[in-house]
């Protein structure tokens, strides 16, 4: 559930008229809404209330520093992959100890970063990464937390870009290697083995694969312990997947989720830790967009908007649904028409659907992408020059921007020519 609903026959966000955004601060725009990030963690929450743990929200998924903040404030835990993103979470106030390090490359000066503002734990990826951190830590003199993060092949049975429990995955050590690789963990300075990492992917429909990946990291447990290992902590990452057409049957909730976490490594008396970003906040958000055109082609119309490939990449990139309404409610029984619902942007992949049924649309109208809220602006871009897409986050009956929309003087002043030219 979220809080984008008709009321009066027009789209909300929570008691805010879109329509009154879009017209303070223009469109595109990104909308956020404040009381459907609040229920998502608590689902989360509740879900492992039978055990001690943390929910680390993943950056990458919205790293406003707004929406950081208001989970943040939750008592919501981090997990960053980059050091940007661990600068983003202090900066929205999240104590180092709850901020969780994952990512394949991390370099030495972002992990230096994370030593010396607090880090509660690294996931390690790789040996030679293990091996560059332990001497950067032997050289600063301290210990730091870590988890090895093992890639348990299972198939996540989600988008190819976006499984990464494969053995022909980039993501994690072999989980058949992982003793030897514990070992090592255990005998080099300046690392302190405290848990076991798992992430198998994103945009799970299925809590199977969950089952069987958990189930491997409780046998790997309790093998790991058996070899004198202190493994306290799990980290079973992120990835359960969200609802995005209102029409089609939806994957399961956090509650079923949290049974799966319990049935599999509950026994453990580990703390739990699990890393969710799309579930938060991916309903809790939406792209407005306004009508620009509506051209005939020559067999089908074409509703040509002011959102674009760069500012919502997911259809582009995933070929990802996203369900688009218009922000004044259809009459009852009001026909509707195939659009194909495209952006300015030079480029045919500048599709975001062929065919959506919509009712009869003219410019200047507005509309709403849906479950636009994860892996939305975080990916946006100034491709063909168009200004980066604000944010604006609606709590009750009031707004803010929590990003502003750049001038062209902001876009150009960054470029500089320099003087032998
Ligand atoms: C992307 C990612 C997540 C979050 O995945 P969601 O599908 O957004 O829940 C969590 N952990 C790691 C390591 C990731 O790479």
């Amino acid at each position: 559930m979220d809080h984008f609903q008709y009321k009066h026959g027009e789209l909300h966000a929570e008691d805010v008229a879109l329509s009154c955004i879009a017209q303070h601060v223009g469109t595109p725009v990104y909308v956020y809404s404040a009381a459907t990030l609040t229920r998502h963690f608590g689902l989360f929450r509740q879900a492992l209330a039978w055990t001690d743990h943390l929910v680390c929200f993943a950056v990458k998924s919205n790293s406003n520093l707004a929406v950081l903040k208001l989970l943040g404030d939750l008592g919501a835990g981090m997990d960053v992959v980059s050091g940007g993103e661990y600068l983003r979470a202090k900066a929205a106030g999240v104590p180092g100890d709850r901020i969780v390090f994952s990512g394949v490359g991390k370099t030495i000066p972002e992990m230096r970063m994370a030593i010396e503002g607090g880090i509660r734990q690294f996931n390690l990826e790789s040996e030679p990464e293990m091996r560059a951190l332990s001497a950067l830590c032997a050289g600063m003199g301290v210990e730091v937390p870590v988890a090895v993060r093992v890639n348990p092949d299972v198939d996540a049975k989600t988008h190819e870009k976006i499984a990464t429990g494969r053995s022909d995955n980039k993501f994690g050590i072999p989980i058949s290697r992982a003793i030897e690789v514990y070992a090592e963990a255990a005998a080099l300075p300046g690392l302190r083995v405290v848990g076991v990492d798992v992430h198998i992917g994103s945009q799970l429909t299925d809590l199977d694969p969950f089952r069987a990946a958990y189930a491997k990291v409780a046998d790997l447990t309790r093998a790991l312990r058996a070899e004198g290992h202190a493994i306290t902590r799990l980290d079973l990452g992120g990835g359960l997947g969200i609802p995005y057409r209102r029409d089609n049957s939806a994957p399961p909730l956090p509650l079923d989720y949290g049974q799966v976490i319990r049935e599999t490594v509950g026994d453990l008396a580990c703390e739990i830790e699990i890393e969710p970003g799309r579930n938060i906040v991916g309903n809790a958000g939406v792209l407005l967009s306004q009508v620009i055109y509506v051209k005939r082609g020559e067999d089908r119309d074409f509703l040509i908007l002011d959102a674009a490939m760069n500012d919502l990449l997911r259809p582009a990139m995933y070929g990802a649904h996203h369900d688009i309404v218009p922000l004044i409610e259809p009459s009852v029984g009001a026909g509707v028409q195939p659009y194909d619902v495209v952006g300015p942007v030079c480029e045919s992949g500048d599709t975001f659907r062929k065919g959506a049924e919509l009712p009869g649309m003219a410019a200047g109208q507005l509309v709403a992408f849906r479950s636009a809220g994860a892996y939305g602006a975080v990916m946006a871009s100034e491709y063909n020059s168009r200004p980066l897409v604000p944010e604006v986050l609606v709590q009750g009956d009031h707004f803010a921007v929590i990003r502003a929309r750049p001038t062209y003087e902001d876009m150009l002043g960054r470029d500089s020519i320099p003087a032998w030219l």
